[in-house]
């Protein structure tokens, strides 16, 4: 996809042009617009009416869409330009110029580039006849300066190209994307930027005495794997770790989930997406942090060796662990993780993502995430940088009270509480168990965030959430920096 800026005194009409403006413009749009336009928008012209929150012109030369944004921030320009391109795939079109209204600005520009990426993925994976792609030739018109548009958009498709194939990541079923499957993803995503990696495959998991991860794999016959990949440019002045939630597919294990939304588990890695996204994104706008990634992933699954209730498993921090419910497994591969990278690595913050609990899909519905930190800075940044980019997140409390739930009798500890009582906050606290007095750490229960409806699918399908906001909140660190 080619997206290009130019001065807003430049435009001409094509065949196609897409104006993105603020709802309350509505009444004012006419006026605002250069006069090609004129003939185009008599009312008489309008084919489509108000559908929706598009409004389309026509007439022999040209068609026009308004796309009102209620709002302009980062993600509902993001999700209006995504909505553009899935129109345009709907008329088959391959050549567009959008407009933007004057009021763009960066960082929305980013948003819009962004956006037009995302649209464009291609969601029938395994159709049979694979829909013929557009090739997108797009132009931005506006009255930035145009090194400032340019590079705005750049940024965006830095960004948007990544999200697109996170997308598709997320989107692969269980059957496709196995724990070898992602590690392979990364490998490849690695080998064009510099970013080392190392896979661990399932005899070196045991080596390393990964035991909480290697218990929740093995009755899998899709073996686990840690990934670790480690992004250091010459000038990194601080080192971040990030730890994502790799389960490829969750049955809940012996402690089955029941089968209604069961298909939806295949995106129970969408914590793991968004930590090889980030890597990605970071190394592709050149970012001078270092940043670790680290990914244990898994398949929970039903079998003669599968891990059981009651069983007591060791962990790679050398704490026993009682298991109460298997499917209460993601915990368990973030509590390795999180240990593996605190021991491996002198980090200065530590961030981990995770589909975690149903829970946190209780209390905020499918509107942001559950954010847990024990770092009061670091927790108002991230707040910030969510407020910026518009991925949503909320603050919730780690109160030692909640620490009792996690006794067991007969281990160190144990990793659930049998209770439908304050679920995403005892995970939260379990996690904490693995810190070992870490002082900066930030835990992202992304469930109910992790995939989204969108008028381009028809199930739902994986966002990419943290993506946006791990970028924003490293572009701001290194803003404030300057
Ligand atoms: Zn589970």
């Amino acid at each position: 996809m080619q997206i290009n800026y130019r001065s807003i005194d430049e435009i001409q009409a094509k065949n196609d042009v897409w104006v993105f403006i603020p709802k309350q413009d509505k009444e004012t749009t006419q006026a605002q617009l250069p006069a090609f336009l004129d003939q185009v928008l008599d009312p008489k012209s309008m084919i489509d009416g108000l559908k929706k929150e598009v409004t389309v012109y026509h007439n022999k030369e040209v068609t026009v869409h308004f796309f009102y944004i209620n709002k302009a921030n980062f993600i509902s320009v993001k999700t209006a330009a995504a909505e553009a391109i899935y129109l345009r795939h709907k008329h088959a079109a391959a050549v567009s110029v959008s407009l933007d209204a004057q009021y763009m600005k960066p960082y929305l520009l980013e948003a819009l580039a962004e956006g037009f990426w995302w649209g464009a993925q291609n969601l029938g994976l395994h159709k049979s006849e694979s829909r013929l792609e557009a090739s997108w030739g797009l132009t931005v018109y506006g009255n930035l300066p145009l090194d400032e548009g340019s590079a705005a958009l750049q940024r965006g498709s830095h960004t948007g190209e990544i999200l697109q194939r996170i997308g598709s990541l997320v989107n692969e079923p269980g059957n496709v994307c196995t724990p070898r499957f992602m590690a392979d993803f990364v490998v490849k995503e690695s080998l064009t930027r510099s970013i080392q990696v190392q896979v661990h495959d399932a005899s070196a998991i045991q080596e390393k005495g990964l035991w909480a991860l290697w218990n929740v794999g093995k009755g899998s016959s899709y073996p686990p794997v840690l990934i670790e990949m480690d992004y250091h440019p010459p000038q990194a002045t601080r080192t971040i770790g990030l730890v994502g939630k790799g389960v490829t597919f969750d049955t809940g294990g012996v402690s089955l989930k029941d089968g209604k939304n069961m298909h939806y588990m295949k995106s129970d890695m969408g914590g793991a997406a968004a930590v090889i996204g980030t890597i990605l994104a970071a190394a592709d706008c050149g970012l001078p942090y270092r940043i670790v990634g680290i990914v244990p992933s898994a398949e929970n699954h039903i079998d003669r060796l599968a891990y059981r209730p009651g069983d007591v498993i060791p962990s790679y921090s050398g704490k026993t662990i009682e298991i109460i419910n298997t499917d209460a497994e993601g915990r368990l591969l973030l509590a390795d993780g999180i240990s593996y990278i605190l021991k491996n690595y002198k980090l200065d913050h530590l961030i981990d993502l995770a589909t975690l609990t149903g829970s946190a899909v209780q209390t905020l519905g499918y509107q942001g995430a559950a954010l847990f930190c024990n770092d009061e800075s670091l927790a108002d940044a991230l707040r910030q940088s969510s407020a910026e980019c518009g991925e949503k997140i909320w603050p919730f409390p780690l109160w030692e009270e909640y620490q009792k739930e996690l006794e067991s009798t007969i281990a160190d500890i144990r990793h659930f509480h049998n209770s439908p009582l304050a679920g995403a906050i005892v995970a939260a606290k379990f996690l904490e168990s693995f810190l070992d007095g870490f002082p900066s750490w930030a835990h992202l229960d992304i469930a109910p965030v992790a995939l989204k409806e969108t008028v381009f699918s028809k199930e739902k399908i994986g966002t990419g959430f943290g993506i946006d906001l791990l970028i924003r909140w490293l572009t701001d660190m290194h803003e404030a920096s300057r």
